[in-house]
């Protein structure tokens, strides 16, 4: 499966819709600019291996490029286009000032020491350095990277410059200028859009059952959310496999992470208070998990997660698209005609670049924000991205996907036209 080719067919299919001007079509069918660098490293051991990297920055015409970096086996450069490319879409989406880019690394994180990671995290940087910059491209983090690794990026990036710059990327430590909420923000913005969905929809939050596949940083703060909301969490699961409660009885995701760092995996056995038992959980794998019938389903992990094999078999009403590409434009299709409605990932989980905005920002302008203030910030954005992309779903009678797409091309297609590039 190439996720490039599948952003370009919402691409093609968004601007048939919306009969996108064919200047601004034909530039956003290809990335504006693509780095490919070899990362040669010393091992542990002494051996050296040379990893592969990439940076792909998709448009600019709204704002610096902006977009994370990734750290995984299979990433491709396929892969790093179709991210760079959503990430444009979300910017516009949430109306922030960036363009999209991302990054990525062939690597798995898990086979490496401390140290090797490190040196990866620095050689990529000094391979970067010429491009990237807060009114440049400013990286973030994505799967399998986090703020250590910003922290590493700045600190080798400030090495270059002769001084620091604490606004080169985003998602970084407090203590070196990351902002209050960059963490959890784009859980807390998925919470937002779901929030706004169950209202249109009439829904009883209390009574709405929930399935999650991914317990990263995005599954589990959103898992957190919406349980103190009281949504029902009653299914998570991670790359080992996952949990699942037959009888709808909900998990208290905090104390399933708890178990997770203490036992490696995610199991059954957590504390309630101070009473720890073994709760009836079944083990569940990530397939199984995808086809539970819960009310609100949320591939939050890879991309392609719900696809055309399998989405005749999903029985979920709603599916929150946390996972960038999560689902598939084949798939999609096959569940609208069954009336599901899919939340598009350009739409969920803006919420971390929203965050990631209010970062730089607060970097800029060397001022920083109370939690209350970043959240409510964030609440608004996310309102209001997510009432404009069902207004264009309705005018345009199509999907919330689509939606979303119509306003972001609409707003880069103005911005494009505003600086004359067509
Ligand atoms: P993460 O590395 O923190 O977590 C990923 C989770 O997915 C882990 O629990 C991992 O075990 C699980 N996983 C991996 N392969 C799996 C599989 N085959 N089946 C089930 N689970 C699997 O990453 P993250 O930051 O939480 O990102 C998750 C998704 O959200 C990605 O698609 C990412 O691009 C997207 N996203 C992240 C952010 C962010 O701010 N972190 C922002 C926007 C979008």
């Amino acid at each position: 499966m190439n996720p490039f080719n599948n952003a370009m067919e919402q691409l093609k299919k968004s601007a048939e819709l919306i009969g996108l001007e064919r200047g601004v079509f034909e530039r956003l069918k290809k990335p504006e600019n693509i780095l490919q660098v070899s990362l040669p490293i010393r091992m542990d051991d002494g051996s050296l291996k040379a990893f592969e990297g990439y940076r792909v920055q998709y448009n600019n015409s709204c704002g610096p490029y902006k977009g994370g970096v990734r750290f995984h086996p299979k990433t491709d450069l396929n892969e790093v286009k179709a991210l760079a490319f959503w990430m444009a879409i979300k910017c516009a989406v949430a109306g922030i000032p960036f363009g999209g880019a991302k990054g990525g690394i062939t690597a798995d994180p898990k086979k490496l020491s401390l140290g090797e990671l490190e040196r990866l995290t620095r050689i990529f940087t000094q391979k970067l350095a010429g491009f990237i910059g807060p009114e440049r491209d400013i990286p973030a983090p994505d799967v399998n990277t986090n703020p250590q690794i910003m922290a590493w990026m700045v600190d080798e990036y400030a090495k270059i410059k002769g001084y620091n710059v604490p606004g080169v990327v985003t998602g970084k430590p407090l203590e070196i200028g990351g902002s209050l909420g960059r963490n959890e923000a784009t859980g807390l913005g998925g919470f937002f859009v779901l929030e706004r969905l169950v209202k249109k929809l009439k829904l009883n939050p209390k009574k709405t059952t929930v399935a999650i596949q991914g317990f990263g940083n995005v599954g589990y703060n959103l898992a957190v959310f919406l349980h103190r909301a009281g949504y029902k969490i009653i299914a998570v699961s991670d790359s080992q496999g996952g949990i699942w409660n037959k009888n709808g009885q909900d998990m208290d995701p905090v104390e399933v992470m708890k178990s997770k760092k203490a036992k490696g995996q995610i199991d059954g056995c957590y504390c309630r208070g101070t009473v720890c038992d073994c709760l009836n959980f079944t083990k569940i794998d990530n397939e199984k998990l995808l086809q539970l019938p819960v009310d609100v389903l949320v591939p939050a992990a890879l991309e392609g997660a719900i696809n055309e094999k399998n989405a005749g078999r999903i029985k979920a009403k709603i599916i929150l698209e946390m996972a960038n590409g999560g689902v598939t434009l084949e798939a999609e299709e096959k569940l609208n005609k069954k009336g599901v409605v899919v939340v598009p990932d350009v739409l969920a989980n803006v919420g971390g670049v929203v965050v990631s905005y209010f970062e730089w920002v607060q970097n800029l302008q060397n001022y920083y924000w109370t939690l209350e203030e970043v959240n409510k910030k964030l609440e608004k954005i996310m309102d209001e991205a997510f009432e404009v992309a069902w207004q264009r779903k309705e005018k345009y009678q199509t999907n919330l996907r689509m939606g979303a797409f119509a306003l972001a091309l609409e707003r880069i297609g103005v911005a494009m036209k505003t600086r004359s590039e067509n």
